[in-house]
Formats: C-alpha cells, structure tokens, sequence
C-alpha cells in the first residue's frame, strides 16, 4: 500500500523518528489522516516517509509498537537492507 494523504495537517503526525536500523524517517498518524478506503480512514497509520509505505493499526498503541521496526512492514526497507 502507498502513501496517499487525504490531507497534510502536521498535528496529525503525533510521532516522527529516523530509524535506526534503516536511516528512514518513520511516522505515526492520527486516524482520519489518510483515507485508502472507508476502512482505513478510522485507522491509525505508521508510515516509513522515504519511501511512502504504510500500515494501518485499529489503535495508537499497536502503530507506536511499530514505529520502531519499519524493517518488518516496509518492502523498500528490506530491499534496501538486502
Ligand atoms: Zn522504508
């Protein structure tokens, strides 16, 4: 899945880092964010920046989780790391 904003509005993004393992900027977004579909829209979403990859998490706590490990969700990541 690619990144495809609904809006841009910077509160929305709670969390940004670089991850260590990988040097991308990844960030965690406020549900209503992005809306793929009608589902996803109430998602909260972890997203890797560089390379516009996302996955979408029914809570806060589940996308900060994954925050830290673009590795395992991020396809560009783990070509990259190969
Ligand atoms: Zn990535």
């Amino acid at each position: 899945m690619r990144w495809r904003f609904s809006r841009t509005n910077p509160p929305d993004r709670i969390e940004r880092r670089r991850n260590r393992e990988t040097g991308t900027m990844v960030s965690v977004w406020r549900p209503g964010t992005i809306a793929e579909d009608d589902c996803d829209s109430a998602r909260w979403f972890t997203i890797c920046e560089d390379h516009g990859s996302l996955v979408g998490h029914p809570t806060r706590k589940l996308a900060m989780q994954w925050l830290s490990h673009p590795l395992t969700w991020c396809e560009e990541c783990q070509k990259n790391k190969q």
